[in-house]
């Protein structure tokens, strides 16, 4: 009998139902599956489902979780309360030191616990110097758990200080406040060409069959254009695929109509970054043509051009418009 790290063995599975994968037109009845540590064997429907399972059961593909932190410790367990991004952001920031492979561990349980199988894990880290040793951890994490996981590498150099710019809105404030916040917000980043090698580097220590690094660039506020095009760069040259934050609140749209001339989207577009390789989480505030230009800059690769959409707000326009959401 064969066995795997996982404890998985040859043997047969049995549902009342069957779906096939998320293409398919119908379900099969009565359905035996096959499978040893290699993967699936073989699955048949027995026409004569009188014996079928009494237990109405369904297998199916597992779901693939699209965005996600791998916060193993949730967030108001540190005091960040559940609130517009703004202020619940800056609030994440205080995080306390604690075990990546523990954290990363817990967080994809859970999920392979609900039926998730793949995930993409947007890495949180507040020190660069710490990005290797925490790629690794989670690594290890996903290969003990056993989920397949796009691991996205952190990239900013921009401030963490709201919209903006670095020091204008700590004039008003109280010395020792002005000192508390620089400390906590305006630490100076990595330059763009140590940010975009180390990605390499997680890549070359960290990247197996079910383990693919990303480039993540945090956020339009939170990067440089040079970041943003030194990452496009990278990834026409790599084929390494990025994923980003894009207009989750409308502050941020406020902010990025004023910041760009052309939209945010079209500003993505100046910079390289549209394409196949990218795509955006949330993407709550696009608006409809942002939609439609988003899905014409993947025609090629249409299972790659997903801006994940966060609610139903955004879930309109693009469900109109042919982006997948
Ligand atoms: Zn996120």
């Amino acid at each position: 009998m064969a066995s795997s790290k996982h404890g998985l063995s040859q043997g047969l599975l049995r549902a009342g139902y069957l779906l096939p994968s998320s293409a398919s037109e119908r379900t099969l009845a009565n359905a035996r599956v096959r499978f040893s540590a290699d993967g699936i064997l073989s699955i048949q429907e027995d026409a004569d489902t009188s014996g079928a399972n009494p237990e109405r059961t369904l297998i199916m593909s597992p779901l693939a979780n699209a965005h996600d932190h791998g916060r193993g410790l949730r967030t108001l367990d540190y005091g960040a309360l559940d609130t517009a991004v703004e202020a619940w952001v800056p609030a994440t920031y205080a995080l306390p030191p604690v075990d990546p492979y523990l954290v990363a561990a817990s967080a994809f349980a859970r999920m392979v616990r609900s039926g998730i199988g793949s995930t993409v894990h947007c890495h949180l880290s507040n020190d660069i110097q710490s990005l290797l040793r925490e790629a690794r951890a989670v690594r290890r994490a996903a290969d003990d758990v056993g989920i397949r996981v796009a691991f996205v590498v952190p990239l900013r150099d921009g401030t963490r200080q709201g919209y903006s710019a670095a020091t204008s809105a700590l004039a008003g404030l109280r010395p020792a406040d002005a000192d508390a916040i620089r400390a906590q917000l305006l630490k100076p980043s990595a330059p763009v060409t140590e940010q975009l090698a180390l990605v390499e580097q997680i890549a070359r220590e960290c990247e197996g069959p079910l383990f693919q690094v990303q480039y993540g660039p945090v956020g339009l506020e939170w990067c440089s254009d040079a970041l943003i095009e030194g990452i496009a760069n990278a990834s026409r040259a790599s084929g390494r695929r990025v994923h980003m934050h894009f207009l989750e609140s409308r502050y941020q749209r406020e902010w990025a109509d004023a910041a760009f001339a052309r939209s945010p989207v079209g500003h993505l577009h100046s910079l390289g970054l549209l394409g196949e390789r990218l795509t955006l989480a949330h993407g709550t505030w696009l608006r409809r043509d942002e939609c439609e230009m988003l899905a014409a800059s993947a025609r090629s690769c249409p299972s790659t051009r997903v801006p994940t959409c966060a609610c139903v707000r955004a879930l309109r326009p693009c469900r109109t418009c042919t982006v997948p959401a």
